[in-house]
């Protein structure tokens, strides 16, 4: 039997089985997409790249609905959410088809060796690790940027999300991408760490949880590839004691109940100033307990269900490991009894150091509570962590804001908003949270060769 199967977390049924990909047919992708690579189509003219990207963006578009229902039947989005995410991947493709070659322009270097300039070019084949909470957009920020650039792409998605993997691949072929450009593998880790090892790929790109990100990045250094690495995040949403509270819960609750936590940009620290402390508490508390769950297809549910059922026994271990450990239950923690992987939007506060919790990322919708005195405890708390990935600080002093946005050891920070991401803006974090970027002109260049040429 596969392990690629696509079930409804809101009833965990059935929904189909897609048969895994033998080492035959690797093989065979691995030599297309390699023969790609070598072809005009990769070292050519970007034009022709550029105009499938301008397609694919406009069969998302046109097919928002369909796709959108796809992912909230088999990973438990809400429909919403998942419109939204059907639609970003458009302005992600669109992005690349307008901007990539102005970006990958060669750059000229004064130096006084004489005429230099930078040149862009691809390097090879790819290979793409992909987690399930965002299945399409996860997949559009590695294919995007590099079809523009020309670097084909070997894609494993997780094992949970096969439906929206295969109907991604199909959509980047009716765009009139050649074979071998984005090809869709139903695949093993073995079967990814025997890819990295082989010549013909000459880079990997990873979304996922830091196991997975070790595992692969320990077999991308082995054999000297480059990788990037996108992993969990612990984000802080620090709310100090002169910011619009109203608007500050609002966000928060929406960020941390948004994708049922799922989310490795969401708020999951949320670090508030003594002075507003009891008042945020209050308010966020009542917001979260608001949470209407139910049918992720239902527009009325606000609260869709985790994405599996291992997924929901994770996350409840971790909450009661947290209590047994000393945190205090605010609100929730536990699993919504009946069909599928509901989990009650829960809060936790009193988490000290020695709790194992203060350290981890609860994926789903779990919000830890801090305070502190002053906004050097918010960033001293907000740097005590494994993770680096954003946080947002909310304040009506934008001096103040600047401060701590700059002081916050993370790869993006927002001020008076919650963590968000657009096509123009770079993706990525530091320390444990990984390490590259995607998206904007930084991430096309991650997997480029920057070729210096110089003319005495
Ligand atoms: P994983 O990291 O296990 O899965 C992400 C992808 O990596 C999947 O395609 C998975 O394949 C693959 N993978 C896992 N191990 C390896 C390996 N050794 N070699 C190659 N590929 C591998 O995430 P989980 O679904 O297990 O989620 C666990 C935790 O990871 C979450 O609780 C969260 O903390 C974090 N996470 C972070 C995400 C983010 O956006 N940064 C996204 C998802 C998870 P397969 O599905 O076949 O196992």
């Amino acid at each position: 039997m596969s392990s690629y199967q696509s079930i409804n977390p809101a009833n965990n049924q059935l929904l189909k089985s897609w048969p895994s990909h033998d080492a035959a047919a690797v093989g065979q992708a691995l030599e297309t997409a390699d023969r790609l690579f070598h072809s005009s189509w990769s070292k050519g003219d970007i034009e022709p790249r550029l105009q499938v990207l301008a397609k694919l963006a406009d069969l998302m578009e046109s097919r928002v609905d369909e796709l959108a229902a796809i992912a909230s039947k088999e990973m438990g989005k809400l429909i919403g959410q998942s419109r939204g995410e059907v639609k970003i991947c458009a302005q992600i493709a669109r992005y690349y088809a307008e901007h990539a070659a102005a970006i990958l322009k060669p750059q000229p270097y004064p130096s006084d060796l004489g005429e230099a300039w930078v040149e862009y070019h691809p390097i090879g084949v790819l290979v793409a690790v992909e987690p399930w909470n965002f299945p399409y957009y996860q997949l559009m920020r590695v294919l995007a940027p590099n079809l523009a650039l020309g670097n084909p792409v070997l894609a494993k998605h997780a094992n949970i999300v096969p439906h929206c993997a295969d109907i991604f691949a199909q959509l980047v072929k009716e765009a009139g991408a050649p074979e071998g450009a984005w090809t869709n593998l139903f695949i093993s880790s073995d079967q990814v760490a025997e890819l990295i090892a082989d010549d013909r790929v000459q880079g990997v790109a990873l979304t996922g949880s830091e196991r997975a990100g070790s595992a692969v990045a320990q077999q991308a250094g082995k054999y000297l590839k480059k990788s990037t690495l996108e992993l969990g995040g612990n984000d802080v949403f620090v709310v100090l004691d002169d910011a619009d509270i109203d608007e500050a819960v609002r966000q928060g609750a929406q960020a941390r109940l948004s994708n049922c936590g799922q989310v490795c940009t969401a708020a999951k620290r949320f670090i508030l100033h003594e002075k507003i402390a009891s008042a945020f508490i209050d308010k966020f508390s009542a917001a979260l307990k608001a949470a209407r769950l139910g049918d992720p297809l239902d527009e009325q549910t606000t609260l869709g269900p985790l994405s599996s059922k291992d997924a929901r026994d994770r996350l409840a271990k971790q909450v009661d490991e947290a209590v047994r450990n000393g945190a205090t239950l605010l609100i929730g923690g536990k699993p919504v009894e009946g069909v599928g992987n509901y989990f009650q939007p829960t809060i936790l506060t009193d988490i000290r150091p020695d709790n194992p919790a203060y350290y981890e990322e609860f994926f789903g919708p779990v919000a830890q509570v801090y305070v502190v005195g002053d906004d050097n405890a918010a960033v001293a708390l907000a740097n005590d962590s494994h993770y680096g990935l954003g946080g947002s600080v909310w304040t009506r002093d934008s001096a103040r804001g600047r401060r701590l946005a700059s002081a916050i050891e993370t790869g993006m920070m927002f001020i008076n908003s919650q963590s968000d991401t657009a096509a123009e803006l770079p993706f990525g974090g530091v320390k444990r949270s990984g390490y590259g970027r995607e998206l904007s002109d930084l991430g096309i260049k991650e997997f480029a060769n920057q070729k210096l040429v110089v003319i005495a």
